[in-house]
């Protein structure tokens, strides 16, 4: 994949996390607290799980902005395309599926098991 590509997806990637991320920001009930009214106990507990979910999905949102913001600094160091691990090529295919992709297959999937 031409690195001119890979930026522009990568920029792409960037710009709709940002938008996911001021969205569910924006749906966090903390955000519009201080409405004052008393508050039905089985709804309160449905509002926690729903932030609970809401904190899920911006967190993935937010790693996924890491990975995306790291593989453009790699595009500007010149070492954008090359695991991170290993130091290896990553297969085009893969960058093509995964344009953030910082690590080739077989060190993704160790690292994948150190997280465990
Ligand atoms: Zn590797």
């Amino acid at each position: 994949m031409e690195i001119t590509v890979a930026r522009k997806r990568l920029e792409e990637m960037r710009d709709d996390l940002d938008r996911s991320i001021a969205v569910l920001q924006g749906e966090q009930p903390g955000a519009t607290s201080g409405a004052g009214y008393p508050q039905d106990p089985a709804d309160a507990g449905s509002q926690l799980s729903e932030a609970d979910r809401t904190e899920a999905v911006l967190k993935s949102a937010r790693g996924q902005r890491d990975g995306v913001l790291a593989a453009l600094a790699r595009i500007e160091d010149s070492t954008y395309g090359q695991c991170v691990d290993c130091g290896q090529e990553i297969p085009e295919g893969r960058l093509d599926a995964r344009p953030d992709a910082s690590r080739c297959v077989s060190c993704q999937s160790k690292y994948a098991k150190r997280l465990r």
